[in-house]
């Protein structure tokens, strides 16, 4: 059997198929395997209770069977859309309406509708490409194209700091952004980083980005004003030339597969019309549920008063942790500033992290090995093989567990070279 070009570039091996294949063994694989590895949110006993409640709610009215029943139209549920737009207005003051937001199945999906409107082959013959302003970036923006060779991205400046500590900044002084990019495009906070890009920083990208008359694409999976995961008090930005991408996943609802695209009604308009053709229109669940909690603004509180500080906690548990027991110099974690994950880099580390990250499957644990975080960076750095990201939300005695078992094999290989 012989399969498109397509065919051919999308049934590769990625790294977000090895996460999503390690997560789904993970998940499975029962108590023999520490799940540190995949982006799952943590279950929170409390937020579970609330969709629990509210599902039944729903299901006595009657609205969930009417949501499963139905198809929404292609630029997902109106009444979620309004009231999206309702909220957003309230608390920032954007003005927007429900023109300006569409559904997709996950932001996932959307970065996939988004990466090619405005990357890859234009119809005068010119090739555009989607910069990514700050790496490492998200893992599962590699491949999301049509075209090959689509992304650059820019290494950063590291700054050091207390306690181990280390932050990533963008290289302003060497940012490229060539006629040939087609749209900028950060996390904040960042997967796998836990950085979140200070004010002054996506300033400077917003103006850089309306300079050159591109989008920028602000990935806002962890941000305000929900889930909240975000531990750095920064302020939320949109304008017309912003798309702002969120998502109900790390709320705790991964399953329900919602991302929120908010951008100016020409993309909405676009992406909708993606949407009818590639999907007919996203899930309808994941509005439905979500919808009372954006009506009573509830989701605010609920995204402040508990998912926040859960993961704030876990974030200061783990990092106090790691840093008891591994006792190699070298060793430093990004600043948690937000996610769910912590960034562990391992200076000269004496093997490169992909062969870290297969003794640490043997010994149960998984994680996931740093370069694939790297996409479009093209020159060579060791820096890339030297760390590793580990989500810190999982079960506490899981966390724990893998810790321990990840600074023994630190501190075992250091002590072998
Ligand atoms: N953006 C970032 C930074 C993520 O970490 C993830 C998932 O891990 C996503 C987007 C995709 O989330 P979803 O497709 O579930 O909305």
């Amino acid at each position: 059997m012989s399969f498109s070009s397509f065919g051919n570039k999308f049934t590769r091996h990625s790294g977000i198929t090895q996460l999503m294949d390690d997560l789904n063994e993970g998940i499975r694989g029962g108590d023999d395997i520490l799940m540190l590895g995949g982006g799952n949110p943590a279950s929170i006993p409390e937020i579970e209770m609330l969709f629990k409640q509210k599902l039944t709610e729903l299901n006595e009215s009657g609205a969930l069977i009417d949501a499963l029943g139905n198809y929404d139209g292609p630029q997902g549920k109106d009444t979620f859309l309004s009231a999206l737009a309702a909220l957003f207005k309230d608390l920032y003051g954007w003005n927007i309406s429900s023109k300006n937001i569409a559904l997709t199945n996950g932001s996932q999906n959307a970065f996939f509708y988004l990466f090619n409107l405005f990357a890859g082959k234009y119809n005068d013959g010119s090739h555009k490409k989607v910069l990514f302003p700050l790496a490492p970036e998200y893992i599962g923006y590699a491949d999301a194209t049509l075209d090959d060779e689509v992304f650059v991205a820019a290494k950063p400046n590291i700054e050091e700091l207390e306690n181990g500590l280390f932050k990533y900044h963008v290289d302003f002084e060497h940012l490229e952004v060539g006629d040939d990019i087609g749209l900028m495009c950060i996390s904040r906070p960042t997967n796998p980083t836990g950085n979140v890009v200070t004010d002054e920083e996506l300033t400077k990208l917003d103006t850089i980005a309306k300079a050159k008359g591109i989008p920028l694409i602000i990935d806002n999976a962890y941000g305000t004003p929900f889930p909240n995961i975000i531990f750095e008090d920064v302020t939320p930005i949109w304008n017309d030339n912003i798309i702002l991408c969120l998502s109900l996943s790390k709320l705790g609802l991964p399953g329900a597969r919602c991302g929120i695209v908010v951008a100016k009604e020409e993309t909405i308009t676009a992406l909708s019309n993606l949407s009818g053709i590639i999907a007919l229109s996203p899930g309808s669940i994941g509005p439905e549920l979500a919808l009372p909690f954006i009506q009573d603004k509830s989701i605010i509180s609920i995204s402040e008063n508990i998912v926040k500080p859960f993961y704030q906690q876990r974030a200061m548990n783990a990092v106090k942790l790691l840093q008891e027991q591994i006792t190699v110099p070298g060793f430093r974690i990004h600043k948690p500033e937000g996610a769910i994950f912590l960034w562990l880099w391992f200076k000269d580390l004496p093997i490169t992290c992909e062969a870290l990250y297969q003794r640490l499957k043997q010994k149960g644990v998984l994680i996931v090995p740093g370069h694939y975080f790297f996409p479009g960076l093209e020159q060579e750095w060791q820096h890339t093989h030297e760390c590793i990201r580990m989500n810190y939300s999982q079960k506490t005695e899981d966390v724990e567990k893998g810790i321990a078992i990840i600074a023994a094999e630190i501190n075992a290989i250091y002590a072998e070279h």
